[in-house]
């Protein structure tokens, strides 16, 4: 029997948030990865690995738990679908970790729910390894992020383009609470179940906030630090809908996305965001517009006074902007290596970017390598390089140290998108040998002692240019 302390305050909120769903056995689970180091800071139980293969598949519900699926709606590429809703994730409950955090455990392609739609509810193993990855990478690079605590192969067949083996990722989170968790009960004048979910956000994110004022202030302010994070990584969410927006300021759901090799501020990854709303350089304006939408749920809950919650709504939602230019700066900064601010820093950061973009320079290698001097090699035109790095040594005439702010805003591997690729039909082929390879390195992203083939940029005839979702 394993014992999980579970404590599932989401299963106490009235009913109509979620639906009870138990997940569906896999036939043949078998055991890919398990983050024991997160287990571990989880509290859980010492699992064997036939253990964690029956639970972290869904065939053993462990006692205690209270497996449910969520009730969202969202605006999908800016349309709005009033029932979304988790239709292939089971939510088995909530522990208190090591650090009194609340965080949920969470079944990503555990089956059918009430919400899945046209959906099978299944997960097939290549996104699965992509989100164990990326997610993981995330958390090493210190950006706000869900966790992946194992994958498993259900040993059931998913059929996409083609049949492909089914999987199971556990994601772990503070809550899995989204925008459109907030737009399914505003779109249904639930005024109680905006309540509940306001109360239970701020318990769970935000708890010195006092009311939805405070909580849309928090989230604006979670959404601008975490978008510059994004930005200071060449990292691209690829599907930024309003139910992939967390409320905890957390990157959630790692589907199409990818980490640029090339810089280029229009780039898209996601196959299906085919007019570029979810590019590179237009995160920034799309989460304001996400800000928006939660904003205008919580106006009942902002003041009696419909006019005066829109012009608070509203300050607030403004807000987003200078603080999100705010943290850009102070992450590009770091970047160049300038713990101290001079007024033209934003100038000598774009004359880079500019620099970059035109000679198609790797965004990471480029940046690792101001530390060492190999990015100059990243430049088609080296000569432009050389005219901006004179700039910079002016600039830096002023910074104690410099190499150290350097190499701690520079990561020296990031997981790229086409060794992802290869990592996932080489696992589809059995051969799990680059994605645990893959793992171990960008568990240290700032060390530089990885396998050069693991830091590398991609050829020509390397480059993956496109991502699927699941
Ligand atoms: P996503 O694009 O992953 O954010 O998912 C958007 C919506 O589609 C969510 O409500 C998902 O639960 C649902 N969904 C995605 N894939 C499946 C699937 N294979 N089966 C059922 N529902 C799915
Ligand atoms: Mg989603
Ligand atoms: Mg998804």
């Amino acid at each position: 029997m394993i014992e999980i302390a579970f404590d599932n305050s989401y299963a106490r909120l009235p009913e109509r948030l979620f639906a009870h769903q138990m997940p569906s056995p896999a036939s043949d689970p078998a055991l890919v990865v398990y983050n024991r180091d997160l287990a571990a800071d989880l509290g859980l139980p010492d699992m064997t690995d036939a253990e964690a293969t029956a639970v972290f598949s869904g065939s053993i519900v462990p006692d205690g738990a209270a497996p449910l699926a969520m009730a969202y709606a969202g605006h999908q590429f800016g349309g709005f679908v009033p029932a979304l809703g988790d239709g292939r994730a089971i939510l088995l409950g909530e522990v208190v970790d090591r650090h009194g955090i609340r965080q949920d455990i969470q079944l990503k392609g555990a089956g059918r729910t009430p919400f899945s739609r046209g959906g099978d509810g299944r997960a097939w193993l290549g996104p699965v390894l992509r989100e164990y990855l990326v997610s993981e990478a995330m958390a090493a690079l210190g950006v706000p992020t869900t966790r992946a605590l194992a994958a498993t192969l259900t040993g059931d067949p998913v059929y996409r383009e083609g049949r492909l083996p089914g999987a199971i990722v556990t994601r772990v989170a503070r809550s899995h609470l989204r925008v459109g968790t907030f737009q399914y009960f505003a779109a249904r004048h639930d005024r109680e179940g905006l309540q509940a979910l306001t109360d239970h956000a701020i318990a769970r994110h935000f708890p010195d906030a006092q009311n939805a004022t405070d909580l849309l202030r928090a989230v604006v302010a979670a959404q601008a630090e975490l978008i510059a994070q994004w930005m200071g990584l060449g990292f691209i969410h690829g599907v930024m809908n309003t139910d992939n927006s967390h409320i905890g300021g957390l990157t959630i759901d790692y589907g199409p996305c990818a980490f640029m090799d090339a810089y280029r501020p229009d780039m898209v990854f996601s196959s299906i965001d085919r007019h570029g709303r979810y590019a590179y350089g237009n995160q920034p304006q799309i989460a304001v517009w996400n800000m928006a939408q939660l904003a205008t749920c919580l106006l009942p809950l902002i003041d009696p006074d419909q006019e005066k919650a829109i012009e608070i709504a509203t300050e607030i939602v403004h807000d987003f902007e200078p603080q999100y230019q705010t943290a850009w700066l102070a992450r590009f900064r770091a970047k160049l290596g300038l713990a101290t601010a001079h007024d033209n820093d934003r100038d000598l950061i774009e004359g880079l970017l500019t620099r970059m973009a035109q000679g198609g320079a790797d965004f990471t290698r480029t940046f690792h390598g101001l530390a060492d001097g190999t990015a100059r090699a990243e430049f088609a035109a080296p000569e432009a390089y050389d005219q901006w790095h004179t700039l910079w040594q002016a600039r830096l005439a002023s910074e104690v140290d410099p190499h150290e702010t350097l190499r701690g805003a520079n990561p020296a591997i990031i997981p790229r998108n086409h060794l992802i690729e290869t990592a996932i039909w080489d696992a589809v082929a059995g051969d799990f040998t680059l994605f645990h390879k893959m793992l171990e390195a960008t568990q240290s992203p700032f060390l530089a002692n990885h396998p050069p083939e693991l830091m590398a940029a991609p050829d020509a005839d390397q480059r993956v240019t496109a991502t699927f979702c699941g």
